[in-house]
Parts: C-alpha cells; structure tokens; sequence
C-alpha cells in the first residue's frame, strides 16, 4: 500500500450520494469507482487510520464513533453529516422511538448523532447480505436504498410494488453488493428484471406511507384518505401495530416469503385503520378463533354462556392492555367490542374471567368443531381402556 492512498487524502474518484442512498450502497459504490471489487479495500485504508484509535474497521458500515464517520468523509468527500443521514443511525431520531433515550455521539459539526441501539438494529433492520430491492428502481438507478433496509417497509412507494428479496432466477438471497451490481453473484441474473406481477392498492400505499412515516422517512400519509387511524403519537400506535402483528403470527402459521411477512403486515395495520371498527374486526376474528379452539378441545358448542380464562390468547386482547400508559383509547374500542358481541368481564376474588354469550354466527361455527371435538375425546377414551388390561377384567366383571 502506498503513502497517497493514506485517507486523509479524498480517493482519486469521489461520487455523490444518490437520494435516499444508504450508507451501505454508498461505501460500495464508492470502492467499484476507485477500481476495487470489494469494501475490503476500503476497510484496509480506513484500517491504518483506524487502528490507532482502537476502531474496528468492522464498523465501516454502521458507524459507532465520530471518528470512523470522519475518516470515511475524508476518503469521499462528504461531510460525516451527510453520511450518518444515509446510515442505520438515521432511524435513531424517527418519531417511533420519540420517548425512547438514546446514546449519541458528537459529529464534526458539533451537532449530537444519536445512535440506533443494538437491539433495535437487529429487530428492525436488515443485514447488508439480506437486503430488499425494487427492481423497477434499480432499473431507473442501481443503488440500495435506506428505506428498504426496514423490515417493517415491504413496497415502493413510486412503482407501487411489493419489494422482492430474492434473485428472479436462481432465488438466491440478495445483497447490497448484488443490488448495486444490479445482478445476482450467484447466477448473474438480472435483478432489475424481477418483475412482480403484484401491484399495491390504494390501502396498501396508505400503509406503506404511515409505516414510513413512523420511521421518520416521510411526513404523514394524507388524513382524507379512507381508512383513519387513531389520532394518537406514532410510538403508541407502532406498539400496538406491533401486537397485532405477534397475535397473528402466534395464531397462523406465516410463511418465508416477503408476501407471507407483508400480508401479516398488512393484517396488522388494518387493526388500526378505520379506527375503531377495524379493531373492532380483529378482536372478532381473534374471539372466532378462540371459539374453534375451545369447542375441539372442550366439545363445547357455546348453545349457552361460557367461561373463558382471561389467560386465553383472546383474553390477553380483553384483559391485558388495561394498564398500559397510552392505551385508553383501546380500552374503549374493547368495552365497544365487548358490549357488541354480548361479553361480560367478571372479576373474581381470584382471577378475572370472561363469560361469553355466543351469537348465531359463534355457535355456527363451535357446533361441527364440538361435535369433532367429542368424537376425538371418545377415541382417546376408548385407546385408554384398549391400553389398560385392567379396564378390561373390570367392565368384564361388573
Ligand atoms: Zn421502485
Ligand atoms: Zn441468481
């Protein structure tokens, strides 16, 4: 290595950052225009400035310390601000986490950069070899964007198109190297023409934009648009969103493809849209479910009130939000529900529990599954005396 490629020098080729470039696309294409194939030079460079301060060059792409930022912004030619907007850390400041603490460091121009914690990183971000793309973008451009590092973000907002993940032709996951290539390494397929045949509807970009609102990467999607949400702070409606989306996985299974994890998605956010009625149709769908399970499993048909344990899946929904600091307005959707659907909360001295009067459309659900439920119950019986001798000798001698 010789002494003019020391970074404090700019590289000989410096390059713009592209609109909502990540960090990640910008260092990549930053190495392929200075001639190297990889980041693994770049990193050797930033190494000799790096290790005296102790730094891992490991961090390259998601800077923790101002200083890694100022060796990279001396090796481009940008300023440190300007590559910590197009970082992980941008998602620090979005006002999803407005009530939420966290670590920051001092950047060149005096101003704090807070950092996104290690948690929320690997909750909510991507990894640069797993990343998402719009292949109608990279058509336009062959960049990684930031947004697409989300895992909550699942379109593009320009084409109206679910995001892929995957190479069209060998299904090979996709990396921020590939997506700036705009081919797969694997195949060298092209990645621009995965065409999706899925288009977003006019909800399904009410979503995307509220999503990435959330996440401080849009103002608020349009308040005429069909479908309100509550109006209450975006990290309340993120928990709750974050609910929805647990109890339907809990309750489905949900496939690996990014249409499985988008639909799951896009379940949730109809729970708060069209506020209080679309929770009002989640609660219902989550009650008919209990409804299945407990008349296979009790052979119950629900011809009359039946006790639930406010423990049940469905009782969490009833029960357990009561406390939680923001949460009144979903209470109240509850206590709407509860009174629609002929519910009564009963505390007991010991525990708390739900005496369900079922409708016609619940007892027309629960009667085959009871009647299912019983056959089942019957076999068992019937396995148990066939296992049990002593059973036998017993009826025998009766
Ligand atoms: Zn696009
Ligand atoms: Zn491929």
């Amino acid at each position: 290595m010789t002494g003019d490629l020391l970074p404090q020098r700019p590289l000989l080729c410096r390059i713009p950052l592209l609109p909502g470039e990540s960090l990640w696309s910008y260092l990549t294409r930053l190495a392929a225009a200075n001639g190297y194939d990889s980041l693994s030079l770049l990193t050797r460079l930033c190494h000799q400035r790096l290790a005296p301060l102790h730094l891992h060059p490991r961090h390259l792409l998601e800077p923790q310390h101002a200083a890694t930022f100022a060796v990279l912004a001396a090796l481009g030619g940008l300023t440190p601000r300007e590559l910590a907007n197009a970082s992980v850390h941008y998602f620090a400041r979005a006002p999803l986490w407005a009530e939420r603490g966290s670590s920051s460091l001092s950047l060149a121009d005096g101003a704090p950069l807070p950092l996104l914690d290690a948690r929320l990183r690997s909750k909510y971000l991507w990894r640069e070899h797993e990343v998402r793309f719009c292949p109608e973008c990279l058509q336009q451009a062959a960049y990684h964007r930031l947004a697409w590092t989300l895992k909550e973000v699942g379109g593009c907002l320009e084409h109206r198109r679910l995001l892929r993940d995957r190479c069209p032709n060998c299904a090979a996951q996709v990396s921020v190297q590939d997506v700036v290539r705009g081919q797969c390494r694997k195949c060298r397929a092209d990645l621009a023409a995965a065409m999706p045949d899925d288009v977003l509807t006019p909800f399904d970009v009410f979503a995307q934009q509220t999503i990435r609102s959330w996440w401080g990467l849009a103002g608020p999607a349009p308040t005429d648009m069909d479908g309100s949400l509550p109006d209450q702070p975006a990290p309340i409606l993120h928990q709750l969103f974050e609910l929805v989306q647990d109890a339907i996985r809990a309750a489905t299974a949900v496939g690996p493809t990014v249409l499985d994890r988008y639909n799951v998605q896009l379940q949730a956010f109809k729970a708060l849209a069209d506020w209080p009625t679309g929770f009002g149709n989640f609660l219902r769908g989550r009650l008919e479910q209990q409804v299945r399970i407990w008349s296979y499993y009790s052979g119950c048909d629900f011809s009359g009130p039946v006790h639930l344990r406010d423990d049940s899946p469905f009782g969490f929904w009833i029960c357990g939000l009561q406390d939680r600091p923001g949460f009144g307005f979903v209470q109240e959707a509850v206590d709407r529900f509860l009174v629609a659907n002929n519910i009564r909360v009963e505390s007991g001295c010991r525990r708390t529990r739900l005496l369900i009067e079922a409708d016609a459309e619940l007892q027309r659900i629960a009667r085959p599954l009871a009647e299912k439920g019983l056959e089942r119950m019957a076999r068992v019986l019937e396995s148990m005396g066939e296992d049990d001798p002593e059973s036998d000798g017993a009826v025998a001698g009766d």
